[in-house]
């Protein structure tokens, strides 16, 4: 068989079950280079996976598994785009795939998102996670109300992680800038608002129920905003067990829920119109209260405004634009069917389908896309092969003088991180690109 070279742009989950499915699909014919623009892998399972929820971390074992086989590579700290463009890798590699992911937030769209102290949740979540880009974001936590906007499963991660106690961080690798703010905020708060009703909640059962175990955090749901229990039944199946979860929530009383300092309230159909602030700052939300029509959030008119010291938007994400690739603007990802942008060039994961699902659902998408690719290897589409591959990549990055971080330099990194990690805590991450390079040498 001819031998197959395919480079793999982000080395997050997606990436991983691709690179994994190619070596399933090829065997021996196949080499895989995984870029990253960091010098770390393992995209959000690093980045965006909450610190105390450490076991869903531990898939990334099995993509060590796959990263030290001979026919794959970790190609660390090379943004391509910037270091190296599309179509130099096209001429090196015979199919590239996108596994890039949705690393930016969604626009919320009104007026006042970008006063201070607002943050979308790529950055926050980036914050406490010690993604080098979002490290220094300083969030002020000395108010007392926080607004998270959206109800899905990031807003329970920030809701939770702005709640906890330092003592609930134990055995987390939540970043010490991070822990050490948390521990003085003065946050008492926090209020997570959905556009629609309890019945249209995006986060899942098991991750709503945590927000019922904290320490000093209760939360806080009012039995009023439900529809009518029987309504229940039409649910499905996980999404009744969310509202079940909701409903206990909800029948907690008034003097236990009291016990607690911090209240996390859930404020239903609410959309916020516009974020208010003094001196450049976040002062409070303008929320509109709105009806559920059709499935959709209809504004109402009826308006008030909620105070609010630290806003968070935990709305979704959209994946950045490559020169050259086609995009699809609403659903901020890249335009393919199945996977195939052009016979040649793919994507897989978040910058396929948009920002949904688990990290289990990029598995069959990574088998999915290595499918197409081995369909248009068999009817010509990839061309004869003899593309230089690795070797070519190789030979450009020195001519460029880029600083390539391998595979076995990342071992190095994390052992530096695992050596500096604090009691019980599994590492101290780097925060900045320049010490994870520091460390490597
Ligand atoms: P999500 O599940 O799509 O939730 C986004 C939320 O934002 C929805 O409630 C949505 O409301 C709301 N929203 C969107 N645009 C809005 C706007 N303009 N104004 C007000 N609200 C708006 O997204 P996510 O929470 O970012 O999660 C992304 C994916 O990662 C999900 O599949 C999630 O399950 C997964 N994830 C999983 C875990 C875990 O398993 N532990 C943790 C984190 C993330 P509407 O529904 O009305 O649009």
């Amino acid at each position: 068989m001819t031998m197959r070279h395919i480079a793999i742009i982000g080395s997050g989950p997606a990436g991983y079950y691709t690179a994994e499915a190619a070596q399933k699909a090829f065997g021996g014919d196949v080499r895989v280079d995984i870029f990253d623009c960091l010098p770390v892998p393992y995209g959000l399972i690093r980045t965006g996976v909450a610190p105390d929820h450490q076991s869903i971390k531990g898939v990334s074992r099995r993509y060590e598994t796959v990263a030290l086989s001979d026919n794959v590579r970790f190609v660390g700290n090379v943004s391509v785009g910037k270091d190296v463009s599309i179509e130099e890798l096209q001429g090196l590699y015979d199919a590239i795939v996108l596994a890039t992911g949705a690393p930016k937030d969604r626009d919320l769209g009104i007026s006042g998102a970008d006063l201070g102290n607002v943050f979308g949740s790529a950055a926050f979540v980036g914050w406490y996670n010690g993604h080098p880009q979002f490290s220094a974001l300083d969030p002020d936590l000395s108010g007392r109300t926080a607004v998270v906007i959206g109800m899905g499963n990031v807003a329970l991660d920030v809701a939770r992680i702005l709640s906890k106690t330092p003592a609930e961080f134990a055995g987390s690798d939540i970043v010490l800038h991070a822990l050490d703010m948390l521990e003085a905020s003065n946050i008492d708060r926090i209020v997570l608002m959905g556009r629609r009703g309890p019945h249209q909640i995006m986060m899942t059962p098991k991750e709503l129920g945590e927000l019922g175990k904290l320490e000093r955090a209760s939360p806080h749901v009012q039995r009023g905003d439900f529809p009518v229990e029987e309504e229940d039944a039409l649910l499905e199946p996980g999404l009744r067990k969310s509202v079940t979860v909701l409903r206990q929530f909800a029948a907690i009383p008034e003097d236990i829920r009291a016990e607690k300092p911090v209240a996390i309230e859930f404020a239903f159909c609410a959309q916020p119109v516009e974020i208010l602030g003094e001196n450049g700052k976040v002062t409070g939300v303008v929320v509109e209260e709105t009806e559920v029509v059709r499935g959709r959030a209809q504004g109402t008119g009826r308006t008030a405004v909620l105070p609010a010291d630290l806003v968070i938007a935990c709305i979704g994400y959209r994946s950045v634009p490559i020169p050259g690739v086609p995009f699809e603007e609403r659903e901020g990802r890249f335009a393919n069917l199945d996977g195939r942008i052009m016979p040649g060039l793919y994507a897989v994961g978040w910058a396929r389908r948009g920002p949904s699902g688990t990290i289990g659902t990029n598995r069959p998408d990574g088998y999915s896309v290595i499918e197409r690719i081995v369909e248009d290897a068999e009817c010509g589409g990839l061309g004869s092969g003899g593309k230089k591959g690795r070797q070519g990549f190789d030979e450009l990055a020195e001519k460029r003088g880029l600083d390539v971080v391998t595979f076995r330099d990342w071992k190095k990194i994390e052992e530096a991180e695992e050596k500096a990690a604090r009691d019980g805590a599994p590492r101290e991450k780097f925060v900045e690109v320049a010490a994870m390079i520091a460390a490597k040498r």
